[in-house]
């Protein structure tokens, strides 16, 4: 049985029910992203999200453009310092290459050139070396007198002179033994020019010389001169004194000459041959590496060096070369640069 109270019930009507649905269904079923197609007028979310998409993809784009541009440069760069590499790998090899073959072209030159100095050429030496001695001690015994001990500025005036005309004479000698003639040179080409070949060839090499090797050839060379003050007579005058005293210095610095000049190639040295070098009475190391130089064209005076300066600043060396190739045709150096042309820098101690 109903009563009335379930009678007065009433149930939705079937159209209500599916406006209601309709109006509700919005807010039961939110919107989003990933349930609705990406339109541009389907909201916010999607255009942000679209746009974010596009900005992600052009910076994975970007990023891959850099990753494969910085590939591509880091190949590049890889390629070009491989390259690089090899090329001062190869350089480098070619460097040494070319210095062992310059220091093996060096030492056979050098073996050549020492081959050459012979038993005959020590005995030369030992016999000018001994002359020497003896002539310069019967000058030296000669030139002290009443009358030279009174005028003691005769001293002091000729050994300026001496000094300075020794200093000449090593430019000229040095300069006519390095710029003309060669080892084959009648007379002076193997005893005298070969010892200039090997100096400029291997500078050190003379330090390696004893007295009798290194002195010799300058001994002989004041034999004359010395034959002279030794045996001629000398009168207690003003002008026979001073010229005996120039003399006898004059060959006494010439035979020193390339005494000094080996001490301008060498480390340990006596206290007082560095003190004579470091105030400029002898030949400083300094000035002499001016001449070691290639071509070895300048700096001919090893005594002292002191017009050194003078006859560079005036061209004196190149002048006196221009004369002589003009009148003999003959080419500066030709012969040294044969032998010493390979040595960019040779070294001076
Ligand atoms: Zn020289
Ligand atoms: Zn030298």
């Amino acid at each position: 049985m109903t009563t009335l109270d379930e009678e007065r019930i009433t149930y939705p009507k079937l159209d209500d029910l599916i406006e209601q649905h309709q109006q509700q269904q919005p807010e039961q079923q939110p919107l989003t992203p990933t349930s609705i197609p990406s339109t541009a007028s389907q909201g916010l979310f999607v255009d942000v999200d679209s746009e974010n998409g596009k900005l992600k993809q052009r910076k994975q784009s970007q990023q891959q453009q850099q990753v494969s541009t910085s590939v591509s440069f880091n190949k590049q760069q890889e390629e070009e310092e491989e390259e690089e590499y090899n090329n001062s790998n190869e350089n480098s090899l070619n460097n040494n290459n070319s210095k062992s073959i310059l220091q093996s072209s060096i030492k056979e030159k050098s073996a050549d050139l020492k081959s050459r100095y012979t038993a005959g050429k020590r005995r030369q030496e030992i016999v000018s070396v001994v002359s020497f001695v003896v002539l310069l001690s019967l000058s030296i015994e000669k030139m002290f007198s009443w009358y030279f001990a009174r005028n003691i500025w005769i001293f002091f005036l000729s050994t300026v002179l001496a000094m300075l005309t020794a200093d000449f004479f090593s430019g000229i000698v040095h300069w006519a033994a390095d710029t003309w003639g060669s080892l084959d040179t009648p007379l002076v080409g193997n005893s005298f020019i070969r010892s200039f070949r090997e100096h400029h060839v291997v500078p050190t090499q003379m330090t390696k010389h004893d007295f009798i090797e290194t002195n010799g050839d300058n001994c002989m060379l004041t034999i004359p001169v010395l034959l002279f003050t030794a045996f001629a007579k000398v009168n207690d005058d003003s002008y026979d004194m001073f010229l005996q005293c120039f003399l006898v210095q004059l060959a006494f610095w010439v035979m020193l000459t390339n005494q000094i000049h080996k001490w301008s190639h060498t480390y340990s040295l006596p206290s007082f041959v560095s003190f004579l070098q470091n105030y400029g009475i002898i030949l400083s190391k300094r000035d002499h590496a001016v001449h070691h130089r290639n071509p070895f064209d300048k700096y001919y005076c090893i005594t002292n060096g002191w017009l050194n300066p003078y006859l560079a600043s005036i061209g004196f060396w190149k002048r006196l070369e221009e004369i002589i190739t003009h009148c003999t045709g003959a080419i500066p150096r030709a012969d040294d640069q044969a032998w010493a042309g390979d040595n960019v820098d040779a070294p001076c101690e």
